[in-house]
């Protein structure tokens, strides 16, 4: 069986909003939640791309200080059950595979110290309208550098947040 991932219900209908907003430019954000006992990823909520934000049709930079601030604001707020899970971004123009530049960035979340995550996920939105999500996640970066990274697609599953 292959893993699964959660989101709630409303995650995903704000994200669709948001992805339907900005068509046909890119838009993007955070996911937050928690990993379950029997590791599967839990996505209660996401942070969107922010009023900073610079979207066009080839990609977005997301407005890097509100981002910060709703994740601090999410995290005590759920007595810290909420914590950064990776991001998630439409592909208004193109298929759900993960581009070049979508592995070196999930790469690099792994690479990187704060946020720290060893294994982020990355959710990828496409079709208009349905706007249907691909979830990826990266899998534990060998060590030795020859080695490529692996990026496993996670089957997606809905819940209603109590
Ligand atoms: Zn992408």
């Amino acid at each position: 069986m292959s893993k699964r991932v959660w989101i709630s219900k409303s995650a995903l209908a704000q994200m669709m909003w948001n992805c339907e907003c900005h068509y046909p430019r890119e838009t993007g954000g955070i996911l937050l939640g928690y990993f379950g006992d029997n590791g599967e990823p839990v996505i209660t909520r996401i942070i969107g791309p922010g009023a900073g934000a610079v979207h066009s049709q080839m990609g977005f930079h997301p407005d890097h200080e509100f981002q910060m601030r709703q994740l601090e604001q999410a995290y005590i707020e759920s007595n810290g059950d909420d914590d950064y899970l990776g991001d998630w971004h439409s592909h208004p123009k193109c298929d759900n595979r993960m581009s070049h530049l979508d592995r070196k960035t999930l790469t690099g979340i792994s690479r990187s110290t704060a946020p720290k995550l060893a294994e982020p996920l990355m959710l990828i939105l496409t079709g208009r309208r349905s706007w249907e999500p691909a979830c990826y996640q990266l899998s534990l970066l060998p060590k030795c550098k020859l080695v490529p990274a692996r990026f496993r697609r996670l089957d997606v599953k809905n819940y209603m947040p109590e």
